[in-house]
């Protein structure tokens, strides 16, 4: 809309004539105060301006506009009497456009003159808005640059909080960030910590991934800077997108030495078992055969022969079933089934008599008992007596070069302690805690001796369940001392 403020009405009206005529909006003001009032409640694109009225004149007018925000842009075509007054008026508006018409008014040149203003207001909102939209859209962006600065400093503190080895990659692969963790197996922040066998493996791998943009899951092994030990690691990696487009890789490195290990344990165990379990068999499967061969001969010898057989075959058979019995034990610990039948008995004769046992199973081996296990205890008495057995027995099988074992008894106030000492090929220091682990066995003796590695670790779970405390002290190539301790009752 163009406002035109002009003291007489018939100027303002021959003015609005000619512009509406051309299409455009008019309004009118007939005094400065009024034009002025006007400006602060409408938006005009133009103003005509009168220099001399009574009143507010035109120059004042202008300067009044000049002073408001809002109307400060405004052009101006003022109509003077002379054009001498123009450079007066240029100091008090500055700003915008601004043009004059002598008087008396040139409608022609009046309308080229507000075309063109028009044109240029027109243009100028135009740019007002592209700009604003601009500014708008650098602000959005501005933001979203700073909401992922924040999100990617976020992520990068949790990353660190974890115990797992981390990285983020950028959206091609390049390495960015690496937390603590990465130090320990390597001292470059830009390359893959160097893995066991084929020559840059995790590097193709990564890659390869990158390239598909298809997440990464690998097992390697990474050696530790500090011991030159290789560990089982699971690389794991996933790419973040945006749209279609992969922007950053988040992976971790976790360590699975230990499940690797339980794995490895567990399928020598399968094997071993297997094995321990199909030698008895063979066995008692020739002596069948011995046995019918024999009974087919002659009375008076068969009879011996015979019992020698059964005899042994009862041997092989006795193996089995303990072998059998201590697979299910496992199975019963494993689930929560070991079951115990406790009653309280006096503990010396349950150990005089499994001595005796052993004693008559080992008749080269001299047990040497001292102290007397003179104390009750509320205990089954048939699963103590296996842990008693198992001791026993493993200091005879492990001590192939001595032939003395000492039991000893001790009774405190409330407590009673067992403990079996062997002069055999004894435990390597660090091995000892590992030793009542299930399926453990020293490695450096598992090809001499046989066995599953599961005895100590049913005696572990026996003794715990009857709140008492187990143990081993021992050095290499000297023997052993294997101790468990149960509550007395007083
Ligand atoms: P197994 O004897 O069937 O292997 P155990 O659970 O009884 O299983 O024992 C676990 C491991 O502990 C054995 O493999 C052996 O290496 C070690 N061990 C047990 N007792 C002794 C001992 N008295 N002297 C030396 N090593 C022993």
């Amino acid at each position: 809309m163009i406002l035109i403020v002009d003291d007489k009405p018939e100027n303002i009206f021959s003015l609005k004539k000619v512009l509406e005529l051309n299409k455009f909006e008019v309004d009118s003001a007939l005094s400065g105060e009024e034009a002025l009032k006007k400006i602060l409640k409408n938006s005009y694109i133009l103003i005509i301006l009168d220099v001399q009225m009574p009143g507010m004149d035109g120059f004042e007018v202008a300067e009044a506009i000049s002073g408001y925000s809002k109307s400060k842009d405004i052009p101006i075509i003022f109509l003077s009497a002379a054009n001498t007054d123009v450079k007066f008026i240029t100091k008090g508006y500055a700003s915008g456009g601004i043009d004059y018409i002598t008087k008396p008014v040139d409608p022609d040149i009046l309308l080229l003159k507000v075309k063109t203003f028009h044109r240029l207001a027109t243009q100028t909102i135009e740019l007002n808005a592209i700009q604003k939209t601009l500014r708008e859209e650098i602000e959005f962006r501005k933001q979203a640059q700073a909401e992922l600065r924040e999100r990617v400093q976020e992520l990068r503190s949790t990353l660190e909080t974890i115990p797992q080895i981390a990285f983020t990659a950028k959206g091609n692969g390049e390495l960015e960030f690496v937390n603590q963790q990465w130090f320990e197996y390597s001292d470059q922040e830009d390359t893959f910590p160097p893995s066991d066998g084929e020559e840059n493996y995790i590097q193709t791998r990564w890659e390869e991934a990158v390239a598909a943009g298809k997440p990464l899951n690998i097992e390697v092994r990474l050696k530790k800077l500090i011991d030159g030990k290789y560990y089982y690691h699971l690389l794991q990696a996933s790419p973040i997108t945006e749209g279609d487009q992969v922007v950053r890789w988040v992976g971790t490195f976790t360590n699975i030495e230990e499940q690797k290990q339980v794995q490895q344990k567990k399928d020598e165990f399968l094997s071993i078992a297997s094995h321990e379990l199909k030698t008895p068999l063979t066995s008692i499967k020739a002596y069948m055969q011995l046995l019918e061969r024999a009974l087919k001969k002659d009375e008076t010898r068969t009879s011996e022969e015979s019992a020698n057989y059964l005899e042994r075959t009862r041997i092989q058979l006795d193996k089995l079933h303990s072998l059998i019995a201590d697979l299910l034990d496992i199975s019963k610990i494993e689930s929560g089934k070991l079951e115990f039948n406790k009653k309280e008995f006096e503990f010396e004769p349950l150990l005089e008599n499994v001595v005796d046992i052993i004693r008559q199973t080992n008749p080269a081996i001299k047990i040497i008992r001292k102290g007397k296990a003179n104390a009750r205890v509320f205990a089954d008495e048939i699963r103590i007596e296996q842990v008693l057995v198992n001791y026993l027995t493993n200091a005879i099988k492990y001590s192939p070069d001595s032939s003395e074992v000492h039991v000893c008894a001790k009774v405190s106030s409330d407590q009673l302690k067992i403990s079996v000492k062997d002069f055999g090929v004894g435990i390597p220091k660090e091995k000892q805690e590992d030793i009542f682990k299930k399926f453990y066995r020293v490695e450096e003796n598992s090809h001499r001796f046989q066995g599953l590695g599961i005895g100590l670790y049913i005696c572990s779970e026996i003794v715990r369940r009857h709140k008492g405390t187990f143990g081993v002290k021992s050095e290499e190539g000297k023997g052993s001392e294997f101790y468990f301790s149960l509550p007395t009752i007083s």
